[in-house]
């Protein structure tokens, strides 16, 4: 992100979050992304409608924020979350030292006030007019009250905004996890490959290989022993794989019963070795039908290995290694392609 575009993102942060505060409008992602998108004016008629519906209610339901956010902001995973979670850290550090500045400010003025009463006090033990000091008094301790409540309103407000703060980190941080992470098996998704694959040919692709991994019959599975014990075999399949990743090997869920592996640093007949252990390890598991009460351990799958080359891109070399697992398929399934000399 440009300085530019992260000055614009951090102002943007700092109208939104008071007036969330002013509508009651409860720190969650999505009202977070709406009112961050009301502040930038890029729709008109957001605005528009955010407006009337806080003319009318004095605040904006949950039911009509997730409208507007299905309208006007687009689907979640596409919110740059890590742009948002620098930006949310960046304004959490300005506001603390807003607190503090609030807190000085706050003592500073105890200590005027308290100066001011002893100075009172003496000219009331050296006999100046009685009613005028007691005037003096009085309006200088509403005027106290006045500044405290004040500036407790603005410190219970900066507390408030700093909590909100807190449990929107705490929730983006959380959807960062989800963005990146496959919910069943753990493991990284299609998008965290799909990034890191292109990052890694863009940055350190010499010997980079890819191990697409795809169950085999998995159909049939399902059909034998239910969707449920499939999900648990794509869990215990995900976990084996994961565990044989070493250093600089990393495991994604590729899509339904496929998997990928990308093995920086690498060279095919590494690749292909880890591929080979793979298999082995995936033979190896054994999961228990409840219904029949009996052992299911026929789990295979096919593998396709294929290896970075000067100037290739990422469709290529997906498309290679699925090229290879289409023929580890067709030869009888439960294998390793290329076949090595
Ligand atoms: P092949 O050996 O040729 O790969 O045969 P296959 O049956 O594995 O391949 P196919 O692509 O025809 O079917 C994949 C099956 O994987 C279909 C679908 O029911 C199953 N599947 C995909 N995602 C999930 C999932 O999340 N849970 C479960 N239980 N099954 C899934
Ligand atoms: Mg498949
Ligand atoms: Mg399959």
């Amino acid at each position: 992100m440009s300085t530019e575009l992260m000055q614009e993102a951090a102002i943007n942060l700092k109208k939104a979050i008071p007036l969330m505060l002013k509508h009651h409008i409860p720190a969650t992602p999505i009202n977070y992304a709406l009112w961050y998108a009301y502040v930038a004016e890029r729709q008109p008629s957001l605005n528009q409608q955010l407006d009337n519906i806080i003319a009318e209610h004095k605040t904006c339901s949950a039911s009509n924020s997730t409208l507007l956010y299905r309208e006007f902001v687009s689907d979640p995973v596409d919110i740059d979350v890590i742009d948002m979670r620098q930006n949310l850290e960046a304004m959490a550090t300005e506001l603390s030292q807003s607190l503090k500045d609030t807190n000085n400010d706050a003592s500073h003025f105890q200590k005027k006030i308290t100066s001011n009463f002893e100075k009172l006090s003496r000219i009331e033990t050296e006999g100046v007019n009685l009613e005028k000091v007691l005037g003096l008094v009085r309006s200088m301790v509403k005027e106290s009250d006045e500044i405290r409540s004040s500036t407790q309103y603005f410190t219970d407000h900066l507390q408030r905004a700093q909590q909100e703060i807190d449990t929107l980190k705490a929730q983006l941080k959380k959807s960062e996890k989800d963005v990146l992470f496959d919910a069943l098996t753990q493991v990284l998704n299609r998008r965290a490959f799909d990034a890191d694959l292109k990052g890694a040919l863009n940055q350190a692709p010499e010997g980079l290989c890819l191990i697409l991994i795809d169950i085999d019959h998995f159909k049939i599975f399902n059909d034998n022993y239910g969707h449920q014990l499939g999900d648990q075999v794509l869990k215990s399949v995900a976990k084996r794989l994961g565990e044989s990743c070493k250093e600089g090997t990393k495991l994604y869920r590729y899509g339904g019963e496929e998997f990928v592996v990308i093995a920086a640093n690498s060279e095919l007949r590494k690749a292909r070795q880890l591929a080979e252990a793979m298999r082995r390890a995936l033979e190896k598991i054994s999961v228990k039908d409840r219904r029949k009460n009996l052992m299911v351990n026929q789990i295979t799958a096919s593998f396709g290995v294929a290896q970075w080359q000067p100037s290739i891109s990422p469709s290529q070399l997906i498309s290679q290694s699925d090229t290879l697992l289409y023929e580890a398929k067709r030869l009888g399934r439960n294998r390793v392609m290329p076949i090595l000399g």
